[in-house]
């Protein structure tokens, strides 16, 4: 059996896009249906998600349903993976405090990830600390489960980083203890960060230009319809440019081979059809029909598999209760581990007393 732990999660702050889907989700559901593991932790990180929106606790707490039952239409099964609430989790509080000390303020400025989050959400003037330390919580989240393989994103590169640091130099300090996680980025480049339906360069929650799992076919089409592609392709005869046009990083993200067969006899494989659109006499609206008939399929069995699961919300809570209960036992034996390496273990450390005895007696 494979040795893997796999840990990911994700901030309710929304419902999930096809970048999530395409950054990690698929992958998780593709891991968890290989039983390429040992163990398998997925879960909403509501307390990252109010690092940001600590104005906003309807929003979050409105988010995690959706989370959770994006999860499940994608196929993530409770039963072999534990999907659990971040803030349900005490133990993880517990273990930033102590990795906080490990970190320098100049480090966490450094983090390019941050940095333009920090730009994004318009925090150069004043930061919340919460914001600013959660590289820190994350690998508190990471290092409670000994995660191993984490699968995500590009945006996350620098957060596995900062935890790989904190996890040497806690080993370093206080002994063996902790567990270097790795990242385990897509495959296939397009899906690093996928770029939004605007163009800009990464879809994401905050920035409204999502197309989410929940999308109805018809929203899917008009998102698809008036995506951004390339603003020099005016007229069909026009050469069309593939840099920084979305609908074919999607396309690159999202069809295989057997799309062509299907949908669009006329192109072999994506190579013919790219060949043709940069020559000219392509226009947009055919290449987003396709682009349109691969995401339907992409998406319909996950709305499908949603719309089930939301007839049982309580179900839905049920499985995060128990998972977290799961997941809460596990991160509280690292804890004991932590404390035990760290010495602040008074209570459970049986020889503690009669050490201190016998050496204020021989102060005598
Ligand atoms: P927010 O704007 O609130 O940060 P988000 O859309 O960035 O939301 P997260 O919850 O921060 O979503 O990210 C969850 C996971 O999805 C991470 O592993 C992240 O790397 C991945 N991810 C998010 N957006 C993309 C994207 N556009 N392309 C590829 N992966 C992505
Ligand atoms: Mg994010």
């Amino acid at each position: 059996m494979s040795e893997k732990i796999i840990l990911t999660g994700d901030r309710p702050t929304g419902r999930l896009h096809i970048g999530h889907f395409a950054g990690s989700l698929r992958r998780r559901v593709e891991l968890q249906n290989a039983s390429d593991y040992k163990q398998m932790f997925v879960f909403i990180a509501d307390a990252q998600a109010l690092t940001d929106n600590m104005e906003n606790p309807e929003k979050v707490r409105q988010n995690v349903i959706e989370v959770a039952l994006d999860y499940l239409a994608c196929g993530l099964d409770p039963e072999k993976v534990t999907l659990f609430i971040q803030s349900q989790i005490p133990e993880l509080c517990e273990l930033t405090f102590y990795y906080l000390d490990l970190v320098t303020v100049s480090r966490l400025q450094r983090n390019p990830t941050v940095k333009t989050e920090i730009a994004m959400r318009g925090f150069e003037q004043s930061m919340p600390v919460g914001f600013f330390t959660y590289p820190v919580s994350q690998a508190a989240d990471i290092t409670a489960f000994r995660a191993t393989t984490v699968p995500v994103g590009e945006d996350q590169k620098p957060m596995i980083e900062q935890t790989c640091e904190i996890v040497r130099r806690f080993n370093h300090i206080y002994g063996e203890t902790l567990v270097e996680p790795a990242i385990m980025l897509p495959d296939n480049a397009a899906c690093l960060r996928l770029p939004g339906t605007d163009g800009k360069a990464k879809m994401s929650k905050s920035l409204g230009n999502c197309i989410y799992l929940s999308d109805t076919a018809d929203e899917v089409w008009q998102k698809i319809r008036s995506m951004y592609t390339d603003p020099t392709h005016l007229r069909v005869d026009d050469p069309g440019h593939l840099e920084g046009n979305t609908v074919f990083t999607y396309l690159d993200a999202f069809s295989k081979a057997e799309d062509f067969a299907a949908y669009w006899p006329e192109y072999e494989n994506l190579d013919a059809l790219k060949a043709h659109y940069t020559r000219g006499g392509l226009g947009d609206m055919k290449v987003k029909k396709f682009l349109n008939e691969i995401m339907q399929e992409t998406l319909s069995p996950i709305r499908e598999r949603r719309k089930a699961w939301q007839k049982d919300i309580p179900a839905v809570y049920d499985i995060l209760r128990r998972g977290t209960q799961q997941a809460r036992a596990v991160a509280a034996k690292t804890l004991d581990d932590v404390r035990h390496a760290m010495k602040i273990n008074y209570f459970d450390d049986v020889e503690l007393i009669a050490e201190q005895s016998k050496r204020f007696s021989e102060a005598d």
